[in-house]
């Protein structure tokens, strides 16, 4: 038994040996070159493109020429209707004579005194000058076309009615200052030049434009009438939104989306794309 065991250990202490022996050859012959010499070549084929830029010919900057086309446009004369649109920010006005029955301005600042139109006639049972019935008729007609309800509600008035009027705001408690807001003075409505018309859906109250402006009817009148030669007379960003407010306004009166005015379809284009407001427009004419 004790022999047997000697035997198994002498025999572990030989294969350790032997072990130890082949591992350290092992290690010893190792040599990464002649493993690299023994292995197959391997073909390897690399191309590389290689694009040159080639330098286009240089483009002469041309030099900026001293020319009339190139020197400063000289600006518009600042006494002309186009040096005091340009001045505004505004683009050169229509060539218009200010001087025209279409451009009557009547305002708190400037009486027509009794001016009455030349020609009056009747149109849905509302008085108007003779000139602006076609373009009226046609206005209306088309707003028609749209399905809307279109109502007349007050044309002409001449300076009597207008002082009738007057005197009744006065009458129902106003300051002659704050009845000059809702109604003007005799000489001072537009109504008197039987140029303009109020227009309301006759199902709305036509006094009230928190109403009226909300209507399919103002919403298309008002972005189409300029294609018949009228305006939205007092707008709502020249006027005010009530008596006070108008006093300090442009216009001098209350925002009125019912009031249509003509001034010829140049004129009216122009005053809307540019949302001014008729003492504006004529201002630049001065
Ligand atoms: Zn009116």
């Amino acid at each position: 038994m004790k022999n047997n065991r000697i035997l198994r250990l002498i025999t572990g202490i030989v294969l350790l040996a032997l072990f130890v022996f082949v591992l350290i050859s092992t290690v010893r012959n190792y040599d990464p070159a002649r493993l690299m010499r023994d292995a197959q070549p391997v073909e390897v084929t690399v191309t590389v493109e290689v694009t040159v830029p080639v330098p286009e010919p240089q483009q002469e900057t041309p030099a900026p020429e001293e020319t009339a086309e190139t020197a400063p446009v000289s600006a518009p004369d600042p006494e002309s209707p186009e040096g005091r649109a340009a001045a505004l920010g505004l683009p050169a006005p229509p060539d218009v004579d200010v001087s025209g029955w279409e451009f009557i301005l009547a305002n708190a600042d400037h009486s027509i005194e009794t001016y009455a139109p030349p020609e009056i006639e009747t149109l849905e049972g509302q008085q108007f000058d003779t000139r602006i019935i076609e373009p009226m008729k046609a206005f209306v007609a088309a707003a028609r076309a749209e399905g809307l309800s279109v109502f007349l509600s007050s044309g002409y008035r001449d300076y009597a009615t207008q002082q009738y009027l007057y005197n009744r705001k006065i009458s129902q408690g106003y300051t002659p200052e704050q009845a000059a807001t809702i109604v003007l003075p005799p000489g001072t409505s537009e109504h008197q030049t039987g140029l303009v018309c109020d227009i309301t859906d006759q199902y709305y109250d036509p006094k009230d434009w928190t109403v009226l402006e909300k209507t399919a009817l103002y919403q298309w009148m008002s972005e189409h009438c300029q294609e018949y030669g009228f305006i939205v007379r007092y707008p709502k960003n020249k006027s005010g939104l009530s008596a006070d407010e108008a006093k300090n306004s442009v216009t001098g009166i209350i925002y009125e989306p019912w009031h249509y005015r003509y001034v010829g379809v140049e004129a009216a284009t122009y005053i809307m794309e540019n949302e001014i407001c008729l003492e504006e427009f004529l201002a630049l004419y001065e």
